[in-house]
């Protein structure tokens, strides 16, 4: 198997202690399955490659190893950002050398043209995307940072790899904005994928992009990103309709012995898709009927609500507004004394009403 491997050094006298810090917070981070502080041995999950961090007489070396491209760039990326900040005071300049070094584009991101739009139900619209070489986003990771333009930009200015292995954007007024959404369905071998926007009332940037795109309509694509969900016996699965592309690749891809409900919260009859399931798990549609999307308690009462089995393994993921997320996160962890690792509750978006009051957990 090949290796690509890539290295950089720091001239420091607190390698030691910086080794200790970065473990610590790559031990958070989504892409690490493992960081040691003894070993400074950094392990990222799904065998995507292994850091090492190495304190050294007056040094701190650092060193990524991967069998991909896209494993060295997150590699170099995790050790960079965390290095610069816990050595902050001294304005580290980190310079890797070797493999993927003197790149013109990010591994991560791909310029996108919009092949269709289609509207799938009266608030969701289906924009079909092409780019090339898009295996990499046949992933478990199904999520992805749009980047947009400032509007009237005659030619959009996308995120280069920097020197320290971070992207460096455009300055400010030509700086794409950025939102995170799913990818419905990808199909590599025919270069499409498939992107599900909510049409909200007060549109943003995102949709009201997908209101104006059409076929040869150009956007930005970083990713993939995302945790994948392990197996288990049972599971509970809640969301709004922002959370209906990432429900549906969950459902389709658990094994067909699951048992289990899935909420989805949606404004009406109208907004019922289609969804492949495990006969085993039971698919429940929940509609607002006029209340405020994002200002009322129907999902959470209805997540609160379900019953969990008594054996068997058990999993509880939620992707929802943030004031349903927060309400969840406390009833899982603080109620039901749900150990990590046992549910996720995700905020996809944030009512204007519930901003300021995001909650750290
Ligand atoms: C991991 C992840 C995956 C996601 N996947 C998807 C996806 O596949 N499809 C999708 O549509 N969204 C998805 N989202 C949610 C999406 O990123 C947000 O809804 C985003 O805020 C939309 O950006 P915008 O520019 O349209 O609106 P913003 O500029 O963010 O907000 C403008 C206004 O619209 C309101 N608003 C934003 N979203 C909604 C909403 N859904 N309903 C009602 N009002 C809203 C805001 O409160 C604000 O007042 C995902 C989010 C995350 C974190």
């Amino acid at each position: 198997m090949t290796v690509l491997t890539a290295e950089a050094t720091i001239p420091t006298a607190a390698g030691s202690a910086y080794v200790a810090a970065v473990c610590e917070r790559l031990l958070k981070a989504e892409f690490a399955a493992n960081a040691d502080s003894a070993s400074g041995r950094i392990e990222l999950r799904d065998g995507l490659g292994i850091g090492t961090l190495e304190a050294l007489s007056g040094r701190l070396r650092m060193k990524a190893e991967a069998p991909t491209e896209q494993g060295l760039s997150i590699l170099k990326f995790l050790l960079s950002m965390h290095v610069e900040e816990v050595a902050a005071a001294e304005k580290p300049d980190v310079v890797w050398t070797g493999d993927g070094c003197g790149l013109e584009v990010l591994p991560s991101f791909r310029e996108m043209t919009v092949l269709r739009v289609a509207d799938v139900t009266p608030h969701v619209r289906r924009i079909t995307l092409t780019g090339h070489d898009l295996k990499r986003f046949e992933s478990d990771s199904v999520h992805v940072r749009l980047l947009f333009p400032p509007e009237g930009l005659a030619i959009p200015e996308w995120p280069k790899p920097g020197k320290n292995g971070r992207p460096v954007w455009p300055p400010e007024d030509r700086k794409p904005a950025q939102r995170v959404y799913t990818i419905r369905r990808i199909d590599a071998a025919s270069a499409e994928m498939d992107i599900d926007f909510v049409m909200h009332e007060v549109p943003g940037i995102a949709s009201g992009w997908a209101a104006r795109a059409k076929a040869g309509t150009i956007v930005g694509l970083l990713g993939p990103g995302g945790r994948e969900m392990t197996s288990n016996d049972w599971v509970l699965l809640a969301g709004d309709e922002t959370a209906i592309p990432a429900m549906a690749r969950i459902l389709e891809k658990l094994p067909a012995t699951t048992r289990g409900v899935a909420l989805i919260e949606a404004e009406d009859a109208r907004e019922v898709q289609e969804l492949a399931h495990p006969a085993g798990v039971e698919v429940r549609w929940l509609f607002r009927s006029g209340e405020e999307p994002g200002r009322n308690t129907l999902l959470a009462d209805a997540v609160m609500a379900v019953r969990w089995p008594a054996d068997g393994s058990s999993y509880a993921w939620l992707g929802a507004e943030e004031a349903t997320a927060r309400r969840l996160r406390a009833y899982w962890r603080d109620e039901m004394g749900l150990e990590k690792g046992r549910w996720q509750a995700v905020s996809y978006w944030t009512h204007a009403a519930n901003a300021g009051e995001k909650s750290a957990a």
